[in-house]
């Protein structure tokens, strides 16, 4: 099985409200610098791989000029993909037309994933959205003309002033449109953005705990109903549509990321690259890679890896699995807190997997947290 390969582009025409990622706007003037970096690395870091998947995000992946698309095209042309390859790139509304779309076509790109976030223009403007409702709709039909047969929409619940109303309608109408897929993540207010001055000085009017469960388990249900599997906390599939890229990160199975602030899982390595867009140009420039830090993997740094984020999948984690990777069995190591977990119906076993249950994901943090090892 070949690796999977991430490409994080910086670029975004304005900051939304609650966004903490790695993304600037107005600076429009370094992307064919960056992308020339962007190239260089994806080359050096590809070298003699094999590439299964490829996830394209952002930033706005969409947001960058013809002129760069080209030059990634030419970059992937010489990539040793997989012929059955799962092949992502993000978008925002409005920034992706049908000369961009084609071109992504012939680039190989068969996933789209479009952030929606809410159907009600007064949600989008709070958030900071640069589109209205029907610019996503134009765009979503734009992208499905084009011929993309597989795109996900993204939603978000626990919004400012966003009532239980307000989010049933906005899955409503995108299942509406028959996306394949719906990622469904609740309103996290982060340190350093807008959203989080707003709240630490008590303006931000956020919807009660009771409230924001209800979203989640509407969206559960009413998902569900409409055919749409949920094979992870928060996203949800027409069956032979879970995105394979990001099974990626919750097997713990290796992948290089390229780009600025892009993070790498290889040979038992984390890496990170330099956040920073000039540096990151100038240390690709310079030495061909933008690595700040690289930290091996322990295997109870990896073990725990395993769990918490193999939890995130309703089919939870392998026994098996588990016991191929680290020569010991997941009892072994983690019999007391599995226990614990599944006497309070957090925790269910399920054949040769363990999964999180139904009330078990509404306090997912805190189970999963436990999997953390003592060290001493
Ligand atoms: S479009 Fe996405 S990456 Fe860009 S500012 Fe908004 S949330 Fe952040």
């Amino acid at each position: 099985m070949g690796v999977s390969l991430y490409v994080h582009v910086p670029f975004c025409k304005s900051k939304c409200m609650y966004c903490d990622f790695c993304s600037y706007s107005g600076f429009e003037k370094r992307m064919m610098e960056y992308t020339h970096a962007l190239c260089n690395e994806i080359l050096l870091s590809c070298k003699n791989k094999s590439i299964d998947t490829i996830f394209i995000g952002g930033g706005t992946p969409t947001y960058l000029s013809l002129e760069a698309w080209s030059l990634l095209k030419d970059t992937f042309k010489v990539l040793n993909i997989e012929k059955n390859i799962e092949f992502t790139v993000e978008c925002n509304p409005g920034t992706a037309d049908e000369e961009k779309l084609r071109l992504l076509r012939e680039m190989g790109v068969n996933r789209i994933s479009i952030g929606l976030q809410a159907w009600q223009d007064r949600l989008l403007k709070k958030l900071g959205r640069i589109h209205s409702r029907d610019e996503f709709v134009r765009s979503f039909n734009i992208i499905r003309s084009c011929g993309f047969e597989n795109i996900n929409v993204d939603v978000m619940f626990g919004l400012p002033s966003q009532s239980i109303p307000d989010f049933r309608d906005t899955l409503e109408n995108v299942v509406k449109l028959h996306p394949e897929h719906i990622s469904c993540y609740s309103l996290i207010v982060e340190e350093g953005t807008p959203f989080g001055e707003m709240y630490d000085k008590g303006r931000l009017e956020l919807p009660e705990e009771e409230e924001e469960r209800g979203m989640y388990e509407y969206a559960v249900s009413f998902l569900k109903k409409k055919g749409y599997m949920q094979y992870e906390i928060s996203n949800f599939s027409r069956e032979g549509f879970e995105c394979r890229h990001n099974i990626t990160y919750w097997k713990l199975r290796e992948y290089i990321g390229c780009g600025a602030a892009a993070h790498s899982y290889m040979g038992g390595s984390r890496y990170r690259n330099e956040e920073d867009i000039e540096e990151y140009i100038k240390a690709v420039n310079s030495r061909g890679d933008a690595v700040v830090e690289k930290r091996q993997n322990t295997m109870e740094d990896d073990m725990e890896e395993f769990m918490f984020m193999g939890l995130r999948m309703i089919e939870g984690v392998n026994k098996s699995e588990f016991y191929r990777r680290f020569g010991t069995s997941m009892a072994e190591v983690y019999e007391e807190v599995i226990n614990k977990y599944t006497e309070f119906g957090f925790l269910v076993e399920k054949g040769d997997n363990i999964s999180l249950t139904e009330a078990g994901i509404q306090v997912s943090n805190t189970v999963m947290s436990d999997f953390i090892l003592d060290r001493d």
